[in-house]
């Protein structure tokens, strides 16, 4: 019996920056667990900017599967999207030619198409601005819930949402900390509208006038990025409580964060596989 077309589905996709899958883990974050079972997968790419440019083409981070050729494993990960718009029609050759998910769901699907990001590397004039109808850098770089106040849907026009979430990003600091209580690296005082040109990372290289991290002070970071993930468990909850029932959240990281293995800090340059192992969570909840 033929059925009536509904609405396809609201789809917030919801990056934890600099989120460490075992950060996450510790965190046990009680209400995103409600989403579904949470993965350990693989980033992409080892930074924010690849790694959303992934993203916005319908890439979420993989499995690393076994015996299998990529082209087939995308192929069958980009069929999930059927669950995620709520659509029956969905394949990889629906993105192309431009192979960019906000163009397609704004031009082919109707969605309005929203970009909330608070890492300053993403912002509006970057070039992976395409295909949105609004596409912000938040005020400030750690808050998520002014994020959620601003989300807005409607009953018979889908929304798209992609928020990148910075209170997981170096320096691990809530909206509510005073910036003079951030942990501070040697040498980037103070330089948070850069962020991502100065903190990306690297090795943590003994010189003589500069004192990096020791071993506590990367126990304390690393503490701070799972408390950031407690923290944010409750804005998720705001944002479960706002969204309407036909909406599908993706929660993931966009690459990992070395507290101090291998003599490696941050995120970045960086060949470690802590750098890419990501949490990932997805479903609908109603
Ligand atoms: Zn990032």
């Amino acid at each position: 019996m033929p059925t009536k077309k509904q609405t396809p589905n609201n789809y917030i996709l919801i990056i934890f920056d600099s989120c460490r899958y075992d950060a996450f883990i510790r965190a046990a974050p009680k209400t995103i667990r409600k989403l579904g079972k949470v993965e350990k997968r693989w980033s992409y790419a080892s930074w924010t900017a690849p790694s959303h440019y992934n993203f916005l083409m319908g890439l979420m981070p993989h499995r690393s599967p076994k015996h299998v050729y990529a082209s087939e494993y995308y192929k069958k990960e980009f069929l999930k999207f059927n669950e995620r718009l709520g659509v029956d029609d969905f394949e990889f050759k629906s993105l192309v030619p431009k192979l960019y998910l906000p163009h397609f769901l704004r031009d082919k699907m109707g969605y309005h198409t929203h970009a909330k990001v608070s890492l300053p590397v993403l912002n509006p004039r970057t070039v992976i601005n395409q295909g949105f109808d609004s596409f912000k850098l938040m005020e400030k770089h750690n808050d998520m819930r002014a994020m959620v106040r601003e989300l807005k849907f409607y009953k018979n026009k889908p929304s798209f949402y992609i928020l990148n979430v910075g209170e997981t990003h170096y320096p691990y600091a809530l909206p509510d900390e005073p910036p003079n209580e951030w942990p501070r690296i040697s040498g980037v005082h103070g330089v948070f509208k850069h962020l991502d040109d100065q903190v990306v990372g690297g090795k943590l290289v003994k010189q003589k006038q500069e004192k990096f991290f020791d071993d506590k002070k990367l126990r304390q970071l690393k503490k701070r990025q799972i408390d950031a993930v407690r923290y944010l468990d409750n804005v998720v909850e705001e944002l479960f409580d706002a969204v309407p029932e036909n909406t599908y959240i993706t929660i993931t990281a966009d690459h990992g964060e070395l507290f101090g293995e291998e003599g490696y800090f941050g995120h970045g340059p960086i060949m470690h596989e802590k750098v890419f192992e990501v949490p990932f969570v997805e479903g609908k909840l109603r």
